[in-house]
């Protein structure tokens, strides 16, 4: 194709779309209006290739679709119409990320999970547990061993490995009907095959294929006499494969082959929907989807049904073992489209499986939580009176209502599991210090850990200041510090002298323990995993644990997460707030960010410097933050610079921080450590360098440090060089909203659950069909039947309730036990 041709307009943006799975695709806009403009030139110019252009517009409505889903299909309709147009060739060489999805296209669907997604739900007993080489087929011992690196061992782990999509040859077409760039499966008559040269010393292996409707090539790059065996002259052979325009004519290379008469009884591989697996070479794929057909055949109906009768049919889901057939081997009348996108019925039965098992392990532990005994604190009027008196201000009727929330779990005997979600600035800590207070006049301890030296620092003195003229004793645990003076600390701890234990992970270490631990409380949970929660927990005899975070995490997300928990929400700022005025300024405005930042400064206003964290290299990190303060001094005299970063000491952190609070020093630079829960009311300008590559909740945390006061507070988002249009989206969020919630749920969008959440620190399992994105109602309602069966038979003792049992048993295994640890 030309150069110049409309169509390489749609190179960049589109291969933008596709990139890192798509990570990038609920960020890029206009591509309908692009589409429009494309097609509008390309009929312009001459006839062109009416496929393409039906595929192009097809794509303009899908591209615009509220579903991402869809618009992945739109993104890879087009991407498969510029392959066919030439233009995915002659386009400028792709970032190395990029690779054109040449053969994602080929396949019509970019490998989603292109690792094998084993669905964690294989049985561990019956016939279902035979390992392969049991099985009795004769197997393909280079298969075997990939299918082991896969973690496939048994039958059943066979049938969990699920198809990543499907491929339609219900119907054979024509070789005329054949179109270039489609998949397709065609019938023909062998009319000539043989080895050629197609460069000096290189050979592949071409045979022509003709039907009487038209001929086709078919090329394989390895060759050998085996080749020509399988092609015999006046054989008729199946094939399946996607047609390409070469200068030698069409061709299809490294099709499926299969000779037309074994199809005739009923083929696997073709005259129906066929499965493609993830991560499987050419004639693995046909050798593990024979065997997938073969183990479903012989073993499928053995699956046992985990979910009650009743509770299935109310859902109108199918049966396990029926879903596990049909994602397979789907019925000819199935929806490709559905199966494509992993929502046909037997992939939402599965998905339903999912989330369901996973909520009813939540539901069991919060259960099992809740019945063993714990400690009733004496919470009475008088008392939690006298522990609101501690604070400053009046507590705004959001934190009242948590406070009190908070007051009835402790006064129950059964342990409380809370988490407390409030945006920043919300004013956890007095909900938190209203808790402290009410522990220790009770004669407990309290342990409050905190993320970072600098927050556990600032609880610190906090609570001193509040609870020190009562009387109330509290020490500060961090790893820094004079080992005696440590010891010495940890010795009051022990004799109960130490009545609030403010600290780090420091707090986790075996060596500080308790007299009387009666309440932990986790500032910022979203640092801590479950299980660190849990070694805290253990420390008491089952103490009652406030969890607080400002992630404002979707609600059906948190059910997820923290199902084991229950949730008090704080949505109100404290009065006198006004809302942070935020702006976006590129490198060559700075003279604009100083000019701002003067302003709140000679207002008597104190002002953040942040600069990001560099991973590949910690010292230009200190670098960037060094070079800025001194800049700074420059440009301010008069004004008192601070610097803090990652690499200083304990005190020294300590010793600027409390110069900055006091307000010794005004202009405060510093990298990420400043990011959570820092508390400085004075400060009013946060001014965040090379705010593109921050993500969406760090900036939202960051901004969060300064608007505390009355006093107009800006966020000055300084943008060095050109920001991708996810950062740009990403900023663009930040200057439209102040609100949390708003942003944690664009940031939900922007990034996927996977890594909003981080997963794999947060304990769950990963889902192999359910999506907690796109699944979220589906998700709260398993969550909601979950508890209800829980409810109703909180030790699963009724009969249809022995398959629920026992699929936890195997599919919980392990995590389970962590309830117990607690
Ligand atoms: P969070 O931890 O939720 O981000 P903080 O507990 O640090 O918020 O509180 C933010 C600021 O608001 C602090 O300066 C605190 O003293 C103040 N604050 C909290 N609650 C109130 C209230 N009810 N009235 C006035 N100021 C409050
Ligand atoms: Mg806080």
């Amino acid at each position: 194709m030309e150069p110049g041709h409309p169509y390489t307009r749609l190179l960049a943006p589109f291969r933008y779309a596709s990139q890192k799975d798509f990570a990038q695709l609920a960020s890029v806009r206009g591509l309908r209006p692009l589409l429009e403009a494309t097609v509008r030139d390309a009929e312009a110019l001459e006839p062109g290739d009416p496929v393409i252009l039906k595929a192009l517009r097809r794509a303009m409505l899908q591209v615009e679709d509220a579903s991402l889903e869809v618009r992945k299909v739109g993104v890879l309709q087009v991407l498969s119409a510029l392959q066919r147009a030439g233009a995915l060739s002659t386009g400028p060489a792709p970032a190395p990320e990029a690779k054109p999805p040449r053969r994602k296209v080929a396949t019509g669907r970019k490998e989603a999970h292109s690792e094998a997604r084993l669905l964690s739900i294989a049985p561990r007993s019956g016939p279902l547990a035979t390992p392969l080489k049991n099985l009795g087929f004769k197997l393909n011992p280079r298969l075997v061993s990939a299918l082991n690196r896969k973690g496939v061992h048994k039958a059943g782990d066979v049938l969990f490995l699920l198809p990543r999509c499907y491929e339609d040859r219900r119907r054979l077409k024509k070789i005329v009907e054949l179109v270039p760039g489609e998949r397709a499966a065609t019938v023909g008559v062998v009319r000539s095959a043989g080895e050629v040269a197609y460069r000096p010393g290189k050979k592949l292996f071409r045979a022509v294929i003709s039907d009487g409707t038209g001929s086709v090539s078919v090329t394989f790059f390895q060759s050998g006499p085996w080749m020509k065996a399988r092609f015999p002259l006046g054989k008729q052979l199946l094939i399946s494969g996607e047609l390409r325009l070469t200068p030698g004519g069409a061709e299809i290379s490294h099709p499926e082959v299969e000779p037309a008469e074994d199809a005739a009884s009923s083929s696997i591989h073709f005259g129906r929907l066929v499965p493609i697996y993830p991560g499987f070479e050419r004639h693995e794929q046909r050798q593990f989807r024979e065997l997938a057909f073969r183990v479903g055949k012989a073993h499928a109906q053995h699956l046992e049904e985990p979910l009650p009768d009743k509770l299935r049919e109310g859902l109108g889901l199918m049966r396990l073992s029926d879903a596990v057939s049909a994602i397979h081997f789907p019925q000819g009348d199935e929806d490709l489209e559905k199966l494509n996108l992993h929502i046909s019925p037997a992939h939402r039965r599965l998905a339903f499986d999912e989330l369901f098992f996973l909520h009813l392990g939540m539901a069991l532990k919060r259960h099992g939580v809740k019945v063993e005994p714990g400690i009733a604190f004496r919470v009475d009027g008088a008392r939690l009176t006298r522990a609101r008196r501690l604070l400053p201000f009046q507590l705004t009727s959001a934190q009242a209502r948590v406070v009190s929330e908070i007051a009835n779990d402790m006064a129950k005997p059964e342990p409380m599991n809370r988490l407390l979600q409030g945006d920043v600035g919300s004013g956890k800590t007095a909900v938190a210090l209203v808790a402290a207070s009410l522990a220790i006049e009770d004669g407990y301890q309290v342990a409050l850990m905190a993320p970072t030296e600098i927050l556990a620092a600032q609880h610190h003195r906090t609570l001193c200041r509040l609870l020190g003229p009562s009387g109330v004793s509290a020490g500060l645990f961090t790893s820094g510090g004079a080992p005696r003076e440590r010891r010495a600390l940890r010795e009051r701890l022990c004799a109960g002298e130490v009545q609030l234990a403010v600290g780090t992970h420091a707090l986790l270490e075996a060596s500080s323990e308790f007299k009387r631990l009666g309440l932990v409380i986790i500032d910022e949970q979203h640092r801590f995993g479950v299980l660190q929660r849990h070694t805290l927990m253990a420390k008491g005899v089952r103490p009652d644990v406030l969890v607080m975070t400002a992630t404002p995490i979707p609600r059906t997300l948190a059910m997820t997460l923290y199902g084991d928990l229950d949730l008090s929400v704080i949505d109100e700022l404290p009065p006198g707030r006004t809302p942070v005025l935020t702006r976006v300024f590129f490198e060559r405005h700075r003279a604009r960010v100083y000019e701002a930042m003067g302003e709140g400064l000679a207002r008597g206003n104190q002002c953040y410097v942040v600069y990001p964290l560099v991973e590949e290299s910690e010292k230009l990190d200190l670098a960037d933050a060094t070079q800025g303060a001194r800049h700074l001094a420059d440009a301010f005299p008069g004004v008192r610079v601070g610097l803090l970063h990652g690499r200083m000491k304990a005190e020294e952190k300590d010793a600027v921080m409390a110069d900055f609070v006091s307000g010794a020093v005004q202009l405060l630079v510093s990298t990420t450590v400043i990011e959570v829960g820092v508390d400085v009311p004075n400060a009013a300008v946060m001014v965040i360098e090379h705010a593109e590559r921050f993500g969406l909740s760090q900036l939202h945390q960051l901004r969060g440090r300064v608007g505390r006061g009355a006093a107009q507070s800006l966020c000055l988002l300084v943008v060095g060089g050109t920001p991708s249009a996810l950062a740009a989206e990403r900023l663009d969020v930040m200057v439209k909203s102040t609100d949390g919630f708003v942003i944690a749920e664009k940031d939900l969008e922007l990034r996927g659950p996977g890594e909003f959440l981080g997963t794999r620190q947060s304990g769950l399992p990963e889902l192999a069909v359910a999506n907690l994105a796109r699944d979220q109602l589906l998700s709260s309602r398993a969550a909601e039947l979950a508890r209800a069966v829980v409810q109703e038979d909180p030790r699963l003792e009724r009969p249809e309730h022995a398959g629920l049992v026992k699929a936890l048993e195997e599919r919980w295994e392990g995590r389970l036990a962590l309830a117990r640890v607690g």
